[in-house]
């Protein structure tokens, strides 16, 4: 492995450096002060102009973002989401014509008591802040993550999205917009000082003990991201935004796209990595930075001073080898340095991608915790079952079970001990009685391959929000109820075939 590492660091291609041109490729008259790719070196002023562009034109080109429509901006402090806003801020301040039309406000999760800050450094980080967003006059909030262990249940539903909008009706809003009052500066509100809700110290000690129950660095980070998503949901929902922008850079997605592979959720590619996720219903997540490489962003914060915070993360200061996303991570970025066009490649495989729409899209069949559709009801002859087989058959070792009818002559029975009795319903008769009998379905059965994975590397489902265990329950319960009745039920339609 090591001999591995050692040749990203051999004398490998260095297109970047001599051949160079002096001048800048767009107006070919001022001195390049940038190259982003081999051959692309820009002057200050069209480099600016390049970068502003690109952002308009993501924007524009998807057409989701609706003029006047609240849009909520997630807001780390880390150069890319700081870029994000002073895109933002940058588009409200064009002219009438160029401007962006939706409705800003920004929204800070405080994360300092997952990495054990103190109290006085979270509130300095947050002073910080403060001060770059109160500069922008957008509305803001500042959350702390501990604020997940009050979440309704809601939030891990899927709430009815609002109905697709015809082809013209993007044009029509806008030119309605242009004809009522393009030119004022509207934000999503009034900029108020509200000071953060206080963090009581029990809730910061359950948060640690929820993220301290996994195993492993990589369940924790997978952990930590679903909790902030759900914080997120929530907390535009409560405001009344019906968007959340992500400041995820193409490097970023990049590593997102790989080691989410790594992590079994391939079924979920498209979501977690697209321009837009919709997995929430009606709030959508949108990532408008995702054409953006990380060094682009490095030299434009640099260049026209855009402030950012550092904020420690949960892998800040931890070895390479110590999460697969952190692994990923530095293998993406040891890569692009040598071979240049390493992210852009993997990056525009995620552009390719389709979530598919499939049996699960009606409904409650959603991960409890990703909120992606279940990918669990694969066929019988999928690697997943198969990991399945080999699980029941390390775990069937007492000799007066193996007397019975060996299991993976029956794909039947494997239905059930994982996916519940909701699917089961659908398959062979006697399996669930059998299954029923032994155990009740664990909270496992509610959940898609890769956060089955998550979860299974924690040491005890109890510390588990409440909000999480208790829609558990719901869902468990209700599919537990169907399968009593299920004799009495006249068949769907779905059961015909
Ligand atoms: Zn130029
Ligand atoms: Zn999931």
């Amino acid at each position: 492995m090591c001999q591995v590492e050692e040749e990203y660091h051999g004398p490998l291609l260095r297109e970047e450096l001599p051949s160079v041109s002096r001048q800048c490729v767009k107006c070919k008259e001022a001195s390049a002060a940038v190259v982003i790719r081999a051959g692309d070196a820009y002057c200050r002023g069209c480099f600016k102009e390049y970068f502003i562009h690109k952002f308009r034109a993501m924007l524009g080109k998807n057409r989701l973002i609706f003029p006047g429509e609240k849009v909520l901006l997630a807001v780390s402090g880390g150069p890319s989401s700081c870029s994000m806003l002073s895109q933002v801020q940058e588009g409200l301040s064009q002219n009438a014509h160029k401007k962006l039309r939706f409705l800003p406000g920004i929204v800070y999760i405080d994360e300092g008591g997952t990495v054990g800050q103190s109290v006085e450094h979270r509130r300095r980080t947050v002073e910080d802040l403060r001060a770059v967003f109160r500069a922008t006059g957008f509305p803001f909030l500042m959350v702390p993550l501990e604020q997940v262990l009050d979440l309704p249940s809601s939030v891990v539903l899927s709430a009815p999205g609002a109905p697709e909008q015809e082809a013209g009706a993007y044009k029509a809003a806008v030119d309605h917009f242009l004809l009522s009052d393009g030119s004022s500066g509207a934000t999503a509100g009034q900029q108020q000082e509200t000071p953060p809700p206080e963090v009581q110290e029990a809730h910061t000690h359950s948060l640690q003990r929820l993220l301290g129950s996994a195993r492993t660095l990589t369940a924790r980070e997978e952990l930590l991201n679903i909790l902030r998503q759900h914080l997120l949901v929530h907390t535009a929902r409560s405001a009344g935004y019906s968007k959340v922008m992500l400041g995820d850079s193409c490097t970023r997605l990049a590593v997102k796209l790989l080691s989410s592979i790594s992590l079994g959720r391939g079924a979920q590619l498209a979501h977690d990595t697209g321009f837009s996720d919709s997995r929430y219903g009606d709030t959508i997540l949108v990532r408008p930075m995702r054409d953006y490489s990380a060094k682009e962003i490095a030299y434009y914060n640099r260049m026209f001073s855009v402030p950012s915070v550092f904020t420690a993360g949960l892998d800040t200061k931890t070895a390479d080898k110590s999460s697969i996303q952190h692994l990923t991570e530095s293998f993406v970025i040891k890569l692009q340095a040598d071979f240049p066009s390493t992210v852009s490649t993997i990056y525009r495989t995620s552009e390719k991608l389709q979530s598919c729409k499939g049996s699960a899209s009606a409904g409650g069949d959603r991960c409890l915790l990703c909120v992606c559709a279940l990918d669990t009801a694969a066929e019988n002859a999928s690697a997943f079952s198969a990991t399945l087989i080999s699980e029941q058959l390390s775990r069937t070792k007492s000799p007066g079970k193996s007397r019975q009818a060996p299991e993976w002559t029956a794909p039947a029975s494997q239905c059930c001990s994982i996916v519940g009795g909701e699917l089961c319903g659908n398959r062979g008769r006697g399996c669930c009685s059998s299954a029923k009998a032994s155990e009740p379905p664990p909270l496992r059965s509610l959940l898609c391959y890769s956060c089955q994975l998550t979860i299974k590397d924690m040491s005890s489902e109890e510390v588990l929000p409440l909000y999480i265990l208790s829609e558990a329950e719901r869902r468990l319960r209700r599919s537990q109820l169907r399968e009593e009745i299920r004799d009495f039920l006249l068949e769907d339609e779905a059961d015909e075939g």
